[in-house]
C-alpha cells in the first residue's frame, strides 16, 4: 500500500510538472509574441535623497501590457524570460527605452536598470550598452545597472570582466537586494560597487526588530567607510524613513515616496550635489 501511494505520489508530481512545463511553453510563445508586438513597457519609481527631499533618479521596472489582460508584473514573466533566453531581448528593449526616456529628463539624474545574471554574463553586453548610450545620447554616468549579488557566485569571470568594463565606460553599478543572498560582505571585496540597495525585507522589519535596525546601521556604516552609496528599498512608512535617516541612510525608494508609474513623478533635481560620496 505504501508502495502504491508512493507511486501515485510520483504520478501526481509528474502531472503537475507536465502541466507546469506546458504552461511555461505557452508563456514562452506569448512572450515571443509580446516582443513582436512591442508590449513591454517601462515604469519608473523615484529614488529620493533624504537630506534634500529631492528626487535624484528613477528605477526602471518592466511591465507587460497585455491588450486583454492588463498589466502583468515582472515576477510573472521574468523567470520564464530568463529560462528561455528571451531575457536578452526583453532586457535590451528596457535598456533602450529607459536610456531614451532618461535622456529627456531635463535636469539629469540617474536611471537604474535591472539586469539578470545571464545578461551581465553575456558576450557583447558591454558593446550593446555602449551602443545604446551612444544612440540615445545618455551620458554613461547617468545609467546605473542593478545586479543581484548572486551574479558574482562562483568564480564568474565573465560577469566580473563585464562589470569592470561597464564601470570603465563610466556606468554606475549597484548591488540589488543586498542581504538576501549568502556571504554578502564577501562580494563587496570582489567588485567595487557604486551603490548597495538594502533589500526591502530588512526595511519591512525595521520597526519591529531592534536587531534588524542594528544590521542596517552597520551596512550604512560599512557603505560609508567603503565610499559606497546606500539606498534603502521598500520604504512604506514615515517611521521607517525616520529610522533610516537616523541611521545615516542617504537615499530611499518605496511606496512612501512614489510607486512605479508610467510617467515620472517630477523632474530630477539638479545635480549640484553629487549623489555618491567622493572616493
Ligand atoms: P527590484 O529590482 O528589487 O525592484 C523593486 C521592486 O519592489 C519592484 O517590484 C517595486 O515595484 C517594488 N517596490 C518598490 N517600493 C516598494 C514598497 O514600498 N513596498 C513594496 N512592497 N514593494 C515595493 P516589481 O516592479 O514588481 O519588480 C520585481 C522585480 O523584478 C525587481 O525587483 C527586479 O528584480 C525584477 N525586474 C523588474 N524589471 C526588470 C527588468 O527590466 N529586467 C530584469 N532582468 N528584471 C527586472
Ligand atoms: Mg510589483
Ligand atoms: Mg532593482
Ligand atoms: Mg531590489
Amino acid at each position: 500500500r505504501a508502495k502504491q501511494e508512493g507511486r501515485r505520489g510520483i504520478r501526481v508530481f509528474d502531472t503537475e510538472l507536465q502541466s507546469e512545463v506546458r504552461r511555461g511553453a505557452a508563456l514562452e510563445q506569448e512572450l515571443r509574441e509580446a516582443l513582436r508586438k512591442d508590449e513591454f513597457v517601462v515604469f519608473y519609481q523615484p529614488q529620493m535623497d533624504l537630506a534634500s527631499g529631492k528626487i535624484r533618479g528613477y528605477e526602471a521596472l518592466v511591465r507587460w501590457e497585455r491588450p486583454d489582460a492588463g498589466i502583468v508584473q515582472p515576477m510573472e514573466f521574468i523567470p520564464v524570460a530568463e529560462s528561455t533566453g528571451l531575457i536578452h531581448e526583453v532586457g535590451e528593449r528596457v535598456l533602450q527605452r529607459a536610456c531614451q526616456d532618461a535622456a529627456t529628463w531635463l535636469d539629469g539624474g540617474t536611471v537604474a536598470v535591472n539586469l539578470s545574471p545571464a545578461q551581465i554574463r553575456a558576450e557583447g553586453v558591454v558593446e550593446r550598452i555602449a551602443r545604446i548610450l551612444g544612440e540615445t545620447g545618455l551620458p554613461p554616468e547617468r545609467l546605473e545597472i542593478e545586479v543581484p549579488e548572486s551574479v558574482l557566485l562562483g568564480q564568474a569571470p565573465d560577469a566580473l570582466a563585464n562589470l569592470d568594463a561597464l564601470k570603465a565606460l563610466g556606468v554606475r553599478i549597484a548591488m540589488d537586494d543586498f542581504g538576501t543572498g549568502y556571504s554578502s560582505l564577501a562580494y563587496l571585496t570582489r567588485f567595487p560597487f557604486d551603490k548597495i540597495k538594502i533589500d526591502r525585507s530588512f526595511v519591512a522589519q525595521l520597526s519591529e526588530d531592534a536587531g534588524v535596525a542594528t544590521i542596517i546601521a552597520s551596512i550604512i556604516g560599512l557603505g560609508r567607510s567603503l565610499s559606497v552609496d546606500i539606498t534603502a528599498e521598500g520604504v512604506e512608512t514615515q517611521e521607517q524613513m525616520t529610522m533610516l535617516r537616523a541611521a545615516g541612510c542617504r537615499t530611499v525608494q518605496g511606496f512612501l515616496f512614489g510607486a512605479p508609474s508610467r510617467e515620472i513623478k517630477e523632474p530630477v533635481a539638479g545635480s549640484e550635489e553629487p549623489v555618491i560620496q567622493e572616493g
